[in-house]
């Protein structure tokens, strides 16, 4: 039995249309991150599921009940916001127990259960503390507490992380990881940050414009996008997009884009596509590297000047100008290369994806093909 089902869910304000036929089912303890930039519908979507907003139609089923018009307080549900509003005058520890004593729960099990929750939050010496006393990570830390000691069905999480500092975000990512992972909780993850959204979740749904664009597991949206609004907003650097178009070829169809041609890859159905298509080319930097790959695999190779070189530590990015797109390779951390300088590139074409320019939607791989094969050989390159 699925533990969150979206079903159905539009919403308008006014004559203003936010969200458009959402449909989201998630099992116990998914981890459900919406992302999409800023705007899309996150926040008013997650208000619905709380019960903070009313959606104009469709229903939210929590533990296979139709909560659709219950009271937020009626529905198995706890709430982490970006701007976690503690009670300045309480201390952390009757912050963490409040839900408990407005429950009317006895005293010393509620001690004891905001200790547990402490413990597990690793925030036991800030117990007596207040708010003020407290850095921005520890008052998260508390906002979390709060949440996790009503043992709900479902979190709910709206850009929790967005007001720390960089390094201190990355370490609460993790820590919200590790925490789903040990307690096995149903989480519902706002974030506008795609690599919060890539590392945190069991199921990502990328929305815009109210609409969800796609829903799934991290590695299939990131591997195989729907369309390339998805394409280029998953994945830091953007994947590279060119344009292309279908070709008649000795003996079949190709792709055409920069000054080069090349066979349809393999994982590619041939019957979604056809001579005369126009398409759009995607291909991740890291697939793109510097040199030859080894003879046997299907490569497009080019000689192009790099602009500019951001060298990232891990990675050194490679960024050149194809017309009016711009094209990045990303390299290991140590290569050596210079700005200015042309060098040979090598695209590996069995990670290459095809869109459909006039829809934006990914075309189809053969059917079968779970994940991109291994390709044939180059058609005629630099034609
Ligand atoms: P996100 O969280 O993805 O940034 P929101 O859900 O906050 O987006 O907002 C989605 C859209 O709905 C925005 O265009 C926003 O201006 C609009 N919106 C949100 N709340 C209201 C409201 N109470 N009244 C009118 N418009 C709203
Ligand atoms: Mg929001």
């Amino acid at each position: 039995m699925s533990d969150l089902a979206i079903d159905h869910i539009s919403k308008s304000f006014g004559a203003t249309d936010v969200l458009h036929r959402i449909d989201l089912t998630i099992d116990r303890g998914d981890f459900l991150v919406l992302v999409g930039p800023s705007g899309c519908g996150k926040s008013t979507l997650l208000s619905i599921v709380a019960g903070l907003e009313q959606p104009t139609s469709g229903r939210i089923l929590i533990g296979g009940n139709d909560v659709t018009t219950a009271e937020p307080k009626e529905r198995d549900i706890a709430m982490v916001f970006q701007s976690y509003a503690l009670y300045p005058s309480m201390t952390v520890e009757r912050n963490i127990g409040f839900s408990l004593e407005m429950a009317g729960v006895a005293k010393d099990k509620r001690k004891a259960r905001v200790r547990e929750v402490a413990e597990l939050l690793k925030i036991e010496q800030l117990l007596p503390r207040r708010p003020s006393q407290l850095s921005g990570g520890q008052r998260q830390r508390v906002a979390m507490g709060r949440a996790l000691v009503r043992e709900p069905e479902v979190f709910l999480f709206d850009e929790p992380l967005s007001n720390l500092d960089a390094k201190l975000r990355v370490d609460m990512r993790v820590e919200i990881k590790r925490l789903h992972q040990r307690l096995g909780t149903t989480i519902v993850y706002v974030t506008h940050d795609q690599i919060e959204a890539m590392t945190m979740a069991t199921k990502i749904a990328v929305m815009k414009d109210g609409f969800v664009q796609q829903f799934g597991a991290p590695k299939d949206v990131y591997d195989r996008p729907a369309n390339v609004f998805v394409a280029t907003f998953m994945g830091s650097p953007p994947m590279n997009i060119l344009p292309a178009e279908i070709v008649e070829a000795r003996g079949g169809l190709a792709v055409r884009f920069e000054k080069d041609e090349i066979a349809v890859p393999a994982h590619i159905d041939l019957d979604a596509v056809h001579a005369g298509q126009k398409t759009f080319l995607g291909l991740r930097p890291e697939a793109v590297h510097l040199g030859q790959l080894p003879s046997g695999s299907l490569a497009w190779t080019f000689d192009h000047t790099v602009d500019v070189i951001e060298p990232t530590g891990p990675s050194t990015l490679a960024l050149m100008e194809f017309g009016e797109d711009e094209f990045i390779a990303s390299l290991p951390g140590d290569a050596d290369i210079v700005a200015g300088e042309s060098y040979t590139f090598a695209a590996d074409l069995s990670k290459a994806l095809l869109f459909d320019r006039e829809t934006g939607n990914r075309i189809a791989h053969r059917p079968g093909t779970e994940a991109p094969a291994p390709t044939l050989s180059v058609v005629g390159a630099k034609g």
